[in-house]
């Protein structure tokens, strides 16, 4: 933004706040308590409070799969365009036989993916196996169904990057939150390609891995992944029609990009990707971070937990500089042994160095919890809650979640959607569940939406002097002033907050 445009919004957001106030922190109060008055007379009126919390200004969402978060009836289209057939017996998209250069499904184990736009019953089972909707534990456990689905939709997600960015950037939009951080595979395979031919020496040598990796041209993970970022963005803002006189409300929303390291393969593909993950963070400022995904409790994952610590140590080393937010204590009792529950948290911020905590829900489970919760208040390491999620693959729900533990304990806590597509849900949705669930008030909500750009990795200094108590940066106490406008066109993350402030001023304004 030039600093000519920069002014007049930062003018405008000063007129938005000036709006309410002779004396601004009478005013500012009043709109604000207003606000949360209205809030707490629909809290038990499910309709009245989704009206309310979608209007909402919510920040950003700073865990959010980008696979997960695209909706079936997507995946349904895109492998019917794709000409993908659908493996009858799961439910599943795969790749069609190439028959005399025709595209061809088999006969009798697979239809076409286009049959579902004229089939309503292969559409619905196409959608119930591709999400959580409908689905029942009796039949099959949440998190089977929860992670079974991103394979049967894989094959149509993978040639679209562009089109789900566009999907996740207009839903995000119409919900009034301007931030995502979307956690994708970007290296373009080059990491595990180069792990199955590159001997391990010893857990002890990861500088030697390292080096032989590099020498093997491990550089090309990186410059394919920017390739994918640059199509992938250029398609979003096509199909978002931004730069255009009628441009979709998705184009004013800011993306960054989680690498995610599939931690459920072998070790020497899991240290490739995190490398390559480090390499493309240095290279390209829309890689914000790195985050290990897929289920926690499986075998690959508890085993060599340590080691994939231990990988994140050595590189962090290397390269400090890189943001590390990790999915830890995604567990609960029952899915592993009793013992094993509890530690994965404080092991990812101790030698993971882990800035962010994706779930946390075992942290109970910890013997000394209460100092593990102090040192994550003190550090600020924040907590990324997605309710659905939690819900569906772990069937944690209500008082059954750490939520109030963490907020007493004054943890940073962000709600986020995870994979809103397959628990079909949304950013919304979530904040209702923290009111309907855990008993969240309007402030603590507000909190929660300034936490998500606070904690969020974008670069630059924050708006706040003080976060835990919301205090304007000396530069913007003031706000119209110039230094606010210098001070906002200089870091990203103040601007982005500052969007944020204006837009409550202007909801709570209209309550
Ligand atoms: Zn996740």
């Amino acid at each position: 933004m030039k600093l000519a445009s920069l002014l007049l919004s930062v003018a405008i957001g000063a007129s938005a706040f000036a709006q309410n106030a002779k004396s601004p922190s009478v005013s500012k109060s009043t709109t604000e308590q207003r606000t949360a008055s209205y809030m707490q007379s629909v809290r038990n009126q499910p309709p009245a409070l989704r009206e309310f919390l979608y209007r909402m200004p919510k920040g950003g969402d700073l865990h959010n799969h980008l696979t997960g978060a695209v909706y079936a009836e997507s995946f349904i289209q895109w492998g019917a365009s794709g000409r993908l057939c659908v493996n009858i017996a799961t439910l599943t998209f795969v790749a069609p036989k190439q028959i005399a250069g025709e595209p061809a499904c088999e006969d009798k184990t697979q239809r076409p993916a286009a049959d579902a736009l004229r089939d309503p019953a292969l559409y619905a089972a196409l959608i119930d196996a591709f999400s959580m909707r409908n689905h029942s534990p009796a039949r099959k456990p949440g998190e089977y169904q929860f992670f079974d689905s991103f394979l049967k939709f894989d094959a149509a997600a993978k040639p679209h990057f562009g089109e789900m960015l566009a999907e996740v950037a207009h839903r995000a939009a119409l919900q009034n939150e301007h931030y995502l951080e979307l956690i994708y595979s970007l290296d373009g395979g080059v990491a595990w390609a180069l792990a199955d031919k590159t001997p391990w020496h010893s857990d002890a040598d990861l500088a030697g891995y390292r080096q032989r990796l590099l020498d093997a041209g491990l550089g090309e993970a990186t410059v394919k992944g920017r390739a994918m970022l640059d199509e992938a963005e250029a398609i979003s803002r096509q199909q978002l029609k931004c730069g255009t006189p009628t441009p979709d409300p998705g184009c004013d929303v800011q993306v960054r990009y989680i690498f995610q390291v599939l931690r459920a393969f072998n070790k020497e593909r899991v240290f490739a990707q995190t490398a390559a993950g480090f390499e493309l963070a240095k290279a390209d400022k829309r890689v914000v971070a790195i985050n290990f995904v897929q289920p926690e409790d499986w075998l690959v994952p508890m085993r060599d937990y340590d080691l994939h610590m231990r990988m994140i140590d050595y590189l962090h080393k290397e390269s400090p500089q890189v943001n590390i937010t990790l999915h830890a204590g995604e567990l609960t009792l029952g899915q592993v042994p009793p013992e094993e529950l509890g530690l994965h948290i404080p092991r990812a911020i101790d030698t993971g160095h882990a800035q962010r905590i994706g779930h946390g829900t075992d942290v109970m489970y910890y013997a000394d919890a209460d100092n593990l919760l102090k040192e994550m208040a003190k550090k600020r390491i924040a907590v990324e809650i997605s309710f659905s999620s939690s819900d569906g693959i772990l069937g944690i729900r209500g008082a059954q979640h750490p939520f109030r533990r963490y907020m007493q304990a004054g943890v940073p806590v962000v709600i986020a959607t995870d994979d809103e597509g397959v628990a079909r849900s949304d950013i919304t949705h979530e904040y209702q569940r923290a009111v309907e669930e855990q008993g969240v008030s309007y402030a603590e909500l507000k909190r929660i939406s300034r936490d998500s750009l606070e904690y969020s990795f974008l670069p630059g200094q924050s708006l706040w002097a003080d976060a835990l108590k919301f205090k304007f940066v000396s530069a913007c106490a003031k706000k119209a002033s110039a230094g606010c406008s210098e001070f906002l066109q200089a870091n990203e993350k103040a601007r982005e907050q500052w969007k944020l402030e204006q837009r409550f001023a202007e909801f709570e304004g209209k309550q």
